[in-house]
């Protein structure tokens, strides 16, 4: 298999596409053909995964939808933020046993506008990655430099920083709760390598770019995973072979096809592109041929 990690597909809707759109997309993919064939193949044994990263207020419709048109296997539902507390005094926030009620059981974390216009960190990223792999959840933990950082060729450094600061501060969390990541965990976990300069802007990492920072974050988790770097960071971190590593940054049905030929690109995060039906089945249609 030329993608030894499969390929994952996940849109990325922000604050976009309420019940009765998310519908309409649905029933769209739905007219298009949604599943062709390959699909079909492909989505067996989950070497091609797809999903839609919707607004909590359409999450249940969304989840209605798929599971009427038969899709429960195919196509995954997630949120597009989860808090790392069960309940309790957090107003606007959703939980995992919240959204478990509705049968939702996959969130991003930490993506860069959760970042830049709600105050998240890495270390809240890490508790809410932590949080969600230990109640079950499937996660896409997002990571990346802005313009300035990569133009002071400072984006090792920062990728390093936040990979450490995440994973931190998840094992610091499963420790307070008595918990140890196992592989199980790990298994649920996807990374999003999102270059800040290139979401929402047009400005697409070249193939190069984008094969350069993943196959230094996989050497990055390899080097943590190590004794040697588990003891001096005192890291629990997933494997570096088997963790898909998605990129996101105006990804379009005409540049994809450029990023998977990548060998350590195992997928995409896909916001303006994931929006209409038409270009979300050609990304996913995209994603099995690379399989
Ligand atoms: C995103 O929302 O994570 C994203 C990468 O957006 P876009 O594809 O529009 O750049």
């Amino acid at each position: 298999m030329s993608k030894p990690r499969g390929v994952f597909v996940a849109g990325n809707w922000k604050m976009n596409h309420g019940p009765a759109a998310a519908r309409a997309f649905l029933d769209g993919l739905a007219r298009l053909g949604f599943p062709s064939d390959a699909v079909r193949r492909a989505s067996g044994g989950r070497a091609l995964q797809s999903a839609v990263l919707v607004p909590a207020v359409s999450l249940e419709v969304a989840r209605a939808s798929v599971a009427q048109h038969g899709w429960s296997d195919l196509l995954q539902v997630g949120s597009q933020n989860t808090h790392f507390e069960a309940s309790g005094a957090f107003t606007g926030e959703v939980s995992a046993p919240l959204l478990k009620e509705i049968g939702i059981e996959l969130s991003l974390v930490g993506h860069s506008e959760r970042r830049q216009h709600f105050g998240e960190t890495d270390e809240s990223a890490g508790k809410r990655t932590a949080s969600l792999l230990s109640q079950g959840f499937e996660v896409i933990l997002c990571i990346g430099e802005t313009r300035p950082e990569r133009e002071a060729g400072q984006t090792e450094a920062v990728l390093s920083r936040q990979l450490g600061e995440v994973f931190r501060a998840a094992g610091a969390w499963m420790k307070s709760k008595g918990l140890e990541f196992s592989r199980t965990h790990w298994a649920r976990l996807t990374l999003a390598y999102e270059p800040v300069w290139a979401i929402g802007t047009g400005l697409t990492a070249t193939p190069e770019q984008a094969q350069e920072a993943h196959a230094f974050i996989r050497q990055w988790l390899r080097g943590a995973g190590t004794a040697g770097g588990a003891a001096a960071g005192a890291l629990s971190v997933p494997p570096a072979e088997t963790t898909a590593i998605l990129y996101g940054g105006s990804v379009t049905p005409e540049n994809f096809a450029g990023l998977l030929a990548c060998p350590d690109v195992d997928g995409g995060l896909v916001g303006g592109a994931s929006l209409k039906p038409e270009s979300f089945l050609k990304l996913i249609e995209t994603g099995a041929q690379a399989i």
